[in-house]
């Protein structure tokens, strides 16, 4: 058996003098090819630029430790477990056989790029081989939660793995106790109230130390060389934006030495993260990012992504959308009814938690609407309409059932009806260590324009991570990308670009000329 976990990596060396291997770094110059339009009415004008450019991406990979926040919920034991049974190569048997730790699901372990062909044919080689990346098996893990429960025990709550791998996997995580987490009731659904025994006390400011205390002393007794923060944590309601408290970063920083009522936990986090010089991500789908929390991390020079992991309905929706709208066929309603019975479900079916959920599932269309204007007239969107109910019998096992109608040729309909069920946590797992993978990456490219002196990061919204996020975070001004296909290519080709490589073109003109 060949698995991607343990398979040799394949060693990508680039044949060209366009790219230079250093002891450190590879560095490749890239021509940069992009249009800019004019249009005169109907007259539209295209003129092709190319910009040089110089990618420069640090070789060495540093030892990475992540905190999550929300590490005993089903998110947080499963990649913590699944990363310790990847690691110690586990099996286990079910009724339907043995089964062995993998990364299915992970666009950088399990899926592949295509370099070209050689006279063996297409060479297609895992993403995580194309440039030095941290391996998953190598993460150390922390955090925090509002529930003391040790991740052995807290592993055996989520109910998302089998239980002879639970058995295999108990000794090791009851040893690993999340930290006391800052608990507002207010921001998530009453009903969590009963789990909250781990939490911190006294002032907002003193608490956000605290956070920032446990980022430096996991960094320094972990041994790590860099600490990823991730918010994988119960839905919160929207913040309200406030002039004067969450507007500018000075403000935000103000008013939590205020304890102004309007700041989330999750906004709490990520300040403290800026603050240590952490990445911090957001898997979930409430406003974490608060407009002086973006001034922030820009000042600091950190990175920050998210909304909320696009794990399920809405990555098929970024598919089937896709593929409608560009084959010329007009979605006119998607209708998406879930139903689940973990405690995200539960935390979900308090109103105001089930709102922030909503938003981040509806504007997933906008930009391949917005594209084709054969179909829709300025303004014009599909009606949209999503549903979540709480089944607890269910338990991680989300059921999601959608329904697209569409206007084909002279008036008639289309109808597609969608039946997916699957555990909700082995679908954002691997979606989490992508995020903290990829973010790591870019923290490690640099890039330089023709004419510039200096190289320069990623903007601090890295919207690289848009793949990965159902309402894409993305610097002020620029489009969100929600396009499945456009996502995945915009990273693939970003990769290849610090190989000296062009995008990836699927021309295959070799074999279509005489
Ligand atoms: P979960 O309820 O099992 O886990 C959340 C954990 O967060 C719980 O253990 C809870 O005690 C803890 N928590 C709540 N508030 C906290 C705080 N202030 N500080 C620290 N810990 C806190 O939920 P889950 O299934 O693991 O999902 C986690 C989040 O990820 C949810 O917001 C969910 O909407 C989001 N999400 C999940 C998926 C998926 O496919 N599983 C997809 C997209 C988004």
């Amino acid at each position: 058996d060949i698995f991607l976990t343990t398979a040799m990596p394949a060693n990508v060396q680039i044949n060209s003098p366009n790219v230079k291997y250093t002891d450190t770094h590879i560095v490749s110059q890239y021509p940069y090819e992009t249009t800019s339009v004019h249009r005169d009415g109907n007259k539209i004008t295209v003129t092709p630029r190319t910009t040089e450019m110089t990618f420069r991406t640090e070789r060495n990979v540093p030892k990475l430790g992540v905190m999550l926040v929300g590490w005993g919920g089903n998110n947080g034991t499963t990649v913590t477990a699944a990363v310790l049974a990847n690691k110690l190569g586990l099996t286990w048997t079910t009724k339907t056989g043995v089964k062995k730790a993998n990364y299915f699901g992970s666009l950088l372990q399990a899926s592949t790029a295509c370099l070209g062909s050689g006279p063996e044919g297409e060479v297609n080689v895992p993403i995580c081989d194309l440039l030095p990346m941290v391996r998953p098996n190598d993460i150390v893990f922390d955090g925090w939660d509002i529930s003391s429960m040790d991740l052995g025990r807290a592993m055996e709550r989520a109910q998302v793995l089998e239980w002879s791998l639970q058995e295999q996997l108990r000794p090791q995580l009851s040893h690993m106790k999340p930290r006391p987490s800052i608990y507002i009731p207010e921001f998530i659904a009453a009903n969590q109230e009963s789990r909250a025994d781990n939490v911190l006390t006294g002032s907002m400011a003193e608490q956000m130390e605290q956070i920032r205390a446990d980022i430096r002393d996991f960094h320094q007794s972990s041994g790590v060389d860099k600490v990823i923060v991730l918010w994988t944590a119960n839905t919160e309601r929207f913040s309200d934006i406030i002039p004067g408290v969450n507007d500018k970063a000075k403000n935000l920083l103000a008013a939590i030495q205020d304890g102004a009522a309007e700041i989330s936990p999750s906004t709490l986090f990520a300040v403290a993260s800026i603050l240590e010089g952490c990445a911090f991500i957001n898997g979930s789908p409430q406003n974490t990012f608060v407009p002086g929390a973006v001034e922030l991390a820009v000042q600091h020079g950190v990175f920050i992504g998210g909304d909320d992991f696009k794990s399920g309905q809405t990555k098929i929706k970024s598919v089937l959308v896709d593929f409608l709208v560009s084959s010329g066929i007009k979605p006119t309603a998607i209708v998406s009814y879930n139903h689940l019975g973990n405690n995200d479900g539960k935390n979900l079916s308090a109103p105001q938690q089930f709102r922030s959920k909503e938003i981040s599932k509806s504007n997933v269309v906008d930009d391949m609407v917005k594209s084709n204007s054969i179909l829709y007239q300025p303004g014009e969107k599909p009606d949209h309409c999503v549903v979540i109910k709480y089944v607890p019998c269910l338990g991680d096992s989300k059921r999601a059932m959608d329904e697209y109608t569409s206007e084909i040729m002279m008036g008639g309909t289309n109808t597609i009806a969608l039946h997916n069920t699957c555990e909700d946590s082995l679908l954002a797992t691997p979606i989490i260590l992508d995020l903290v993978i990829l973010t790591e990456l870019c923290q490690r490219i640099a890039i330089r324009p023709q004419g510039e002196e200096d190289f320069q990061s990623f903007h601090s919204v890295l919207a690289l991570l848009s793949f990965l996020c159902k309402a894409p975070l993305v610097p002020p001004g620029a489009p969100v990308i929600n396009s499945f296909f456009r996502q995945r290519a915009c990273i693939e080709n970003v990769m290849r670009a610090c190989l000296g490589l062009p995008p990836q073109s699927h021309m295959l003109l070799e074999h279509k000329l005489q």
